[in-house]
């Protein structure tokens, strides 16, 4: 979060200086189902974010002690590419990817039904190839999309999206400039059938009506995402039969 300056972020007639409202998103685009030698996979396109995550597993989890007789354990990896960023990331994980790694592992486990299969592993890679700002919540959401790919149950996908405050309002899906120099930014993820929030985070300051509305609008939008997750499955499935379409049949 940072200072505007004199860059006003919303124009005289109420619109943000990429040309979108105040509650709109950025395009995305989901497929589902792109690699043929994870268990499951995704691709996405949010906005000037680039995402592929990967799924491997349940498989037996290794070192032997990370076991949990009673469950399944999920480890996501969040990684941004050294070619991802303006200024060039240096490769490896650091402080922050460590902490997103984290958060977005918990989050995807509590909707796995991890206790199927104890002492497994279920590994989740999520590679940054182009970042715009929001890469922890396209990455989960198209984590979520992988999981369903791998065919591991779950009560629902998850989305995720975030909200923030630029030039003293309430906006939707903050792109890089927003994120650098607006007031707050809150990336959320949820449970759409439930309504249930499993990930909130927040840089910046806003009053509780502020809050309030700003999670109905990304809610309303994660509604939205959901039904792209779910087209990017439905159509990776109902074309299945042809080998060419499918590379699972291909490779089979
Ligand atoms: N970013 C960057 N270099 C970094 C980390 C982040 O240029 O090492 C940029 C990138 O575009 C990212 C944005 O800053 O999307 C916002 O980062 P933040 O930590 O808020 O996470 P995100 O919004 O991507 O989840």
């Amino acid at each position: 979060m940072g200072d505007s300056g004199d860059l006003k972020l919303i124009d005289d007639s109420g619109k943000r200086l990429d040309g979108r409202k105040l509650d709109e998103l950025r395009p995305i685009k989901i497929e589902a189902n792109v690699l043929r030698r994870a268990d499951g996979s995704a691709y996405l396109e949010w906005g000037g974010n680039k995402i592929l995550a990967a799924v491997y597993g349940p498989r037996e989890a290794h070192p032997r002690h990370l076991q949990d007789p009673t469950k399944a354990i999920v480890q996501c990896r969040y990684n941004m590419a050294a070619f991802s960023v303006m200024d060039r990331k240096r490769p490896g994980p650091d402080r922050r990817s460590v902490e997103i790694s984290k958060i977005l592992s918990e989050a995807l486990a509590y909707v796995v039904f991890t206790e199927q299969f104890p002492r497994t592993s279920i590994d989740v890679f999520i590679e940054v190839l182009q970042a715009d700002a929001g890469t922890r919540c396209s990455g989960l959401t198209a984590a979520s999309v992988a999981l369903a790919d791998a065919g591991i149950p779950m009560k629902d996908l998850i989305v995720s999206c975030a909200f923030g405050k630029v030039g003293g309002k309430v906006v939707l899906d903050l792109y890089k400039e927003e994120d650098n120099l607006g007031e707050a930014d809150v990336p959320i993820a949820v449970v759409p059938r439930t309504e249930e929030i499993v990930l909130l985070q927040m840089d910046g300051h806003l009053t509780v009506e502020e809050l309030n509305h700003g999670l109905t609008m990304t809610m309303d939008a994660c509604k939205y995402i959901y039904g792209l997750q779910r087209d990017a499955l439905k159509n990776r499935y109902s074309t299945g039969m042809d080998n060419e379409e499918n590379p699972k049949e291909a490779s089979k």
